[in-house]
C-alpha cells in the first residue's frame, strides 16, 4: 500500500485545473485565481486537456500546496479511490523513492 505520494501524482493528472468549489471559503487567493482563469480561457480556445496546472512536472508536487483546494486536502492517501487509481495505472503497491 502507498504510504506517501512520492512519484505518483495520479490524482493530480485528470483535473486540468485545481478543483475548487468556490463555495464556503474553498477558493484560491486572488493571484492564483487569475492564473486559473487565464488558463481556462486559453483552454476554451485551444481545447487543451492535461494534468492540473498546479502540478510541477519535475517534482510531481503541487506548486501551491498550502493553497490547494479542499478536495485535494481531503483526498485520502491509500483510500479506495487512491488504491483504484494506482491499481488501474499498474503502479507499485509500495511507494517509490
Ligand atoms: S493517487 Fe494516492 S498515492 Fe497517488 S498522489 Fe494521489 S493520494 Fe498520493
Ligand atoms: S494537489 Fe495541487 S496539483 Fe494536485 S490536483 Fe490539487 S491543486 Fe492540482
Amino acid at each position: 500500500m502507498p504510504t506517501d505520494c512520492n512519484h505518483c501524482a495520479l490524482c493530480c493528472r485528470y483535473v486540468n485545473v485545481p478543483p475548487f468549489t468556490y463555495r464556503d471559503g474553498d477558493a484560491p487567493p486572488e493571484p492564483l485565481r487569475r492564473e486559473i482563469e487565464t488558463f481556462e480561457q486559453s483552454r476554451r480556445l485551444a481545447n487543451v486537456f492535461d494534468t492540473c496546472i498546479w502540478l510541477d512536472p519535475d517534482t510531481l508536487r503541487c506548486r501551491h500546496y498550502e493553497d490547494r483546494p479542499r478536495a485535494c486536502r481531503n483526498f485520502e492517501l491509500d483510500g479506495a479511490t487512491c488504491r483504484d487509481m494506482r491499481r488501474i495505472a499498474k503502479m507499485d503497491e509500495t511507494p517509490r523513492h
